[in-house]
């Protein structure tokens, strides 16, 4: 029933009040800084004058005009992700395939051939498979760990060379040296998609690298709340080239995504340093487990590329492993139900640990036959080590295994 009294006086405009609502009211003032970094959600700025905003747009004067052209808890977040790369101008992108995206349209056309690794995150591979030869742009793919069939794959018109130094799920290490020597040589770019190593292990820019690309999703970030990418090119041209594609084509973040990443990144370092020593104790924890049939992790001495892990990455192995059990299918649905205090999810870097199967995820659109030449059956799985306590973590996976060769 409708309020009698409301009925007699029908709102038809809105009252002054209503109207002083909609005005910009001053920030409140405190001589004291807040300590966490404050959100910028505004998607316009006011400007006092034309003249003022021709002072902008000559970049006389700074300042903010339009979200998808740049926010301050963007460029915040680039500047602390450039500090860890030792890079400069980096860009914060809406996703890492965002990031990815922009390295390969802002730096090639029709006509150039892109060369990328054969084992590239999968959404990496079907841009270069599906996406860009419908846009004139050639692709193929080589082994990137090495350099020699990498040199035999280059063509005339190669412009760009994709990598991930550290590739997935099988965690075979690039030769970033050689590839970096034969790109330097020939004048075709290098990109480094890093997310699996991050700058605490290596710094592409330092290693002969033109551009670097981060999911900063995933370790960088860390909490799995925020879906975002980050791209810094050595070169100043390329750069201001890749700022005006990535506002031009809309790749830019949001301003909460970009907040909620800079708080993550915080701890970025601790979060590493964790997750790391639980890797390293839980690949050799299973390799001394009955029922696993190999562990890949580069620090250990028995992973084909440990050498070059070791001077490349350091003398760590990284967040990252893998292991093969035996058995089918119902052996791997075995593990992850009895692993059920570690997440079952295809990611990386959240806080806490990860288990991911390719076969059934990552994988899937490959065939038996593609998967098995490199190395993933059904028995395959993925780790990405958290900050959990690494008794516990060991526990977890003791019982996991137990219940996968029970039923396989
Ligand atoms: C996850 C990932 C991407 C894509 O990042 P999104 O943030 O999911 O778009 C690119 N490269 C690698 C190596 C990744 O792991």
């Amino acid at each position: 029933m409708s309020d009698p009294k409301s009925a007699e006086t029908p709102r038809t405009a809105p009252t002054p009040d209503d109207t002083a609502l909609l005005r910009g009211l001053p920030w409140p003032d405190s001589t004291s800084r807040p300590l966490g970094s404050p959100i910028q959600p505004s998607v316009v700025y006011a400007s006092d004058s034309p003249d003022a905003l021709d002072a902008q747009y000559e970049g006389r004067a700074q300042g903010y005009t339009y979200a998808r052209e740049g926010h301050p808890n963007a460029d915040t977040l680039a500047a602390r992700i450039d500090g860890l790369e030792g890079a400069e101008g980096g860009i914060v992108t809406g996703s890492g395939m965002a990031a990815v995206t922009l390295a390969l349209l802002g730096a090639c056309g029709a006509g150039d051939h892109v060369l990328g690794g054969d084992q590239l995150y999968g959404r990496s591979l079907r841009l270069m498979t599906e996406e860009l030869p419908r846009l004139g742009i050639e692709t193929s793919l080589a082994d990137p760990t090495d350099s020699a069939a990498i040199a035999a794959a280059l063509r005339p018109n190669t412009r760009l060379v994709l990598i991930e130094t550290v590739s997935n799920p099988t965690l075979r290490i690039a030769d970033l040296a050689g590839i970096a020597a034969l790109c330097r040589a020939r004048g075709i770019l290098l990109a480094v998609d890093s997310t699996f190593s991050t700058p605490r292990a290596l710094r592409p820019l330092e290693h002969g690298a033109d551009l670097v690309i981060h999911s900063v999703t995933k370790l960088l970030a860390g909490h799995s709340d925020a879906t975002l990418g980050y791209l810094a090119a050595r070169d100043p041209d390329l750069r201001a080239r890749l700022r005006v594609c990535a506002v031009t084509m809309g790749l830019t973040p949001s301003p909460f995504d970009c907040w909620l990443a800079e708080r993550g990144l915080l701890s970025f370092a601790l979060r590493h340093d964790r997750a790391e020593a639980n890797a390293a104790r839980l690949a050799d924890h299973l390799a001394g487990l009955p029922g696993v049939r190999r562990v890949i992790y580069p620090g250990r001495a028995d992973h084909p590329d440990h050498a070059r892990a070791q001077t490349l990455l350091g003398p760590r192995g990284g967040t990252m492993l893998s292991f093969e059990i035996a058995g089918g299918r119902a052996a791997a649905n075995a593990l992850t139900r009895a692993a059920s205090q570690i997440a079952f999810a295809p990611t990386l870097g959240d806080i806490g640990t990860t288990l991911s199967h390719p076969a059934s995820s990552s994988h899937r659109a490959l065939s038996h036959e593609a998967r098995a030449a490199i190395g993933i059956s059904e028995g395959f799985f993925r780790v990405s080590a958290g900050v959990e306590e690494g008794d516990w973590l060991a526990a977890q996976f003791t019982a996991a295994i137990a219940a996968a060769a029970a039923a396989g």
